[in-house]
């Protein structure tokens, strides 16, 4: 058994006079005897570091990926933040609300959005909903005839990239279930048709390549396949998703959003992009920040 690298501790991770680790000042025994065990402990000046370089990085529309994390608490910490949030679910968007995010702050995702989940999302009068599907332009058109409400829309596309990480959770190749693909021309189609739709405001681009990325190569790649396309639909807004690593074990090292940050930033003037570009940070903004403690029960 190997020590634990303190490196991937929260940042104010610290031995106590005793011995004992602390976090944020907090004598973690302290805090598993008062709340049992399992217990998640977030260093909160460390969520907000985070979402503060994300917003320096990214600028306004960067959104927290909710996933990562969500409750109320950090709900309402991530909009006193600046950023907006993602919801990719009913009970992630009920969350959201709950907490008093105002829903032009929320941006709703989801490769299989239910209808009752788009209802509820247009109902709040969500900022963004990213368009996954020509389905979903269907279901979209079906309950805009009905109420006659016109969300704002980005439509997500497959740029075609392979950022090298867990194929579970690699989003952006060809064949991906996610979005519309960049090389089959579903996506010019999809522009079209929503352009051409009255149900929906189009207003920008959204891939996202995948998590757990440690190369920010793969978003300067992801960039320059999208930029012809983004360029000619001459959309105001793209934004190029999450998925900046974050080391989990000894020996991983990730970009920090800053750095993250520049290298879109400058792949996107490179490429002549003038379109807003935002990103959307989850697991960079809240993994490294906690802990889990559990208490040992039976040894055998
Ligand atoms: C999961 C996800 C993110 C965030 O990914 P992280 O790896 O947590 O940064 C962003 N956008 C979309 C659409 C996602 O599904």
């Amino acid at each position: 058994m190997s020590v634990l690298p303190w490196g991937l501790l929260p940042d104010s991770a610290e031995v106590g006079p005793d011995g004992q680790l602390l976090i944020g000042g907090c004598d973690l025994e302290e805090l598993a005897g008062h709340y049992g065990t399992p217990l998640f402990v977030y260093d909160e000046d460390q969520l907000r570091a985070r979402c503060r370089e994300a917003v320096a990085a990214f600028g306004d529309g960067v959104a927290y990926a909710t996933k990562a994390f969500l409750c109320r608490a950090m709900a309402r910490l991530v909009h006193e933040e600046g950023m907006h949030l993602d919801v990719a679910s009913g009970g992630e968007l009920h969350v959201a609300l709950d907490a008093g995010v105002p829903a032009e702050r929320l941006v709703l995702h989801g490769n299989n959005k239910s209808e009752l989940e788009l209802i509820r999302a247009r109902d709040a009068g969500v900022g963004r909903i990213v368009v996954d599907s020509f389905d979903e332009l269907h279901r979209l058109e079906q309950l805009h005839a009905v109420d006659g409400i016109v969300p704002k829309v980005l439509l997500r596309i497959t740029p075609g990239v392979e950022a090298h990480t867990h194929e579970f959770v690699m989003t952006g190749q060809d064949d991906s279930k996610f979005g519309f693909g960049l090389k089959v021309g579903d996506a010019q189609r999809a522009v079209d048709r929503a352009t051409a739709s009255p149900a929906v405001e189009l207003v920008g681009i959204h891939a996202h390549i995948g998590s757990q990325v440690f190369v920010a190569g793969f978003f300067e790649q992801a960039v320059e396949a999208l930029a012809p396309f983004v360029n000619a639909t001459g959309l105001p807004e793209l934004s190029i998703g999450g998925g900046i690593g974050v080391a989990y074990v000894e020996g991983e090292s990730a970009p920090s959003i800053t750095e993250w940050g520049a290298v879109v930033r400058a792949a996107c003037d490179a490429a002549g992009i003038t379109a807003r570009v935002s990103a959307e940070p989850g697991r960079s903004i809240a993994a490294a920040a906690a802990v889990t403690l559990y208490r040992v029960g039976t040894v055998k």
